[in-house]
């Protein structure tokens, strides 16, 4: 089972705009970034996967992938 890695959105909400760069990789400003993870959080997501995860909780971490062949 492959899981990917999330932060818990209260943890990026503390981070610096420099740090949450970091962190997100993505290029929306980080203000706007800040109001997305608060939207998140309304809707009831605890956490924010990181990566390409198409299976997700409802709190908002990763459900977990069968594992691949090239996993042991
Ligand atoms: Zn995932």
């Amino acid at each position: 089972m492959k899981m990917h890695p999330h932060f818990e959105i209260d943890y990026l909400l503390g981070r610096s705009d420099c740090q949450l760069a970091e962190i997100i990789t993505s290029p929306t400003d980080m203000q706007q970034a800040r109001r997305e993870l608060g939207e998140l959080q309304d809707k009831g997501q605890q956490y924010l996967v990181v990566g390409d995860c198409d299976n997700t909780n409802p709190d908002g971490s990763c459900a977990g992938h069968p594992s691949t062949a090239e996993e042991v």
